[in-house]
């Protein structure tokens, strides 16, 4: 009798977030979840270890062995989320701001767009949502990557930037004692995902950044999905070569697949 190998599922449109540190993805984590879970293969790179986010109960100076074990709660994260294996890239915390590093992570990035083929990239607005540096650099060269088409074999769809709406941060709670600066008017948002069904594995995978949070810190910045965002994910479209929406979007794959 002949044995074929079974056929192979046809591909789900893949998905690829780009942040600067290990955590940076709990900010979409109820998102990564969802898509994760409906087949989507779902991609998280991370441009630097984190190398230098020193905490008073994390105990571990700044540097190579800080980044090594912000590394691995990064993995715990991602299996908790239910996505790949993270991309790390390994540049150097608060390191990536000047030019060879810029140009190394604009080629490094553009690899993976071309290896993983997402049809949605994700990023920070150029306002790194917390105001960050790194933050607003990764935002600054994903963008980059997307919108260069010529040096890219795979093209995405589309780009999005997180957006906190304004409406939802009128008293910002703990740790933020004001507004942060990504948050955005609530006209300029695009899109929201329900992650509601998702939260309990974005829980886990913020839980895994215990070198960064205590466990009431962990609680406070999941209230800031879970609660003043009422268990959605905000977007804004910055970037697409497809027709725009004309109401708000419930789904970044729209259009796409
Ligand atoms: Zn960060």
């Amino acid at each position: 009798m002949l044995v074929f190998p079974p056929l192979a599922a046809a591909q789900k449109p893949a998905i690829l977030a780009v942040f600067a540190h290990p955590d940076d993805e709990t900010t979409v984590g109820p998102l990564l979840v969802r898509y994760a879970k409906a087949g989507h293969p779902v991609y998280l790179a991370t441009i630097t270890s984190g190398q230098k986010g020193v905490t008073p109960h994390g105990g571990i100076p700044a540097g190579d062995e800080l980044g090594a074990a912000r590394e691995k709660e990064l993995r715990c994260a991602c299996q908790a989320l239910g996505i790949h294996e993270p991309l790390l890239l390994q540049f150097q915390d608060q390191g990536i701001s000047v030019p060879p590093a810029m140009d190394k992570i604009r080629a490094r990035l553009r690899e993976i767009v071309n290896e993983v083929k997402p049809a949605v990239m994700i990023t920070w607005g150029p306002d790194g949502l917390t105001g960050h540096p790194d933050h607003r650099m990764a935002s600054s060269l994903a963008t980059e990557v997307f919108q260069q088409r010529a040096p890219l074999a795979h093209r995405p769809r589309k780009l999005y930037y997180v957006a906190w709406p304004e409406s939802k941060f009128v008293n910002p709670p703990p740790p933020f004692d004001r507004r942060p600066p990504g948050t955005v008017a609530d006209v300029f948002v695009t899109t929201e995902v329900d992650g509601n069904a998702y939260l309990e594995p974005a829980r886990k995978a913020l839980q895994c950044h215990k070198t960064q949070y205590q466990p009431a810190q962990m609680e406070a910045m999941f209230d800031l999905t879970a609660k003043a965002q009422e268990g959605k994910v905000f977007l804004r479209l910055a970037l697409t070569d497809l027709r725009r929406p004309s109401g708000r979007e419930r789904d970044i794959l729209e259009g796409v697949q």
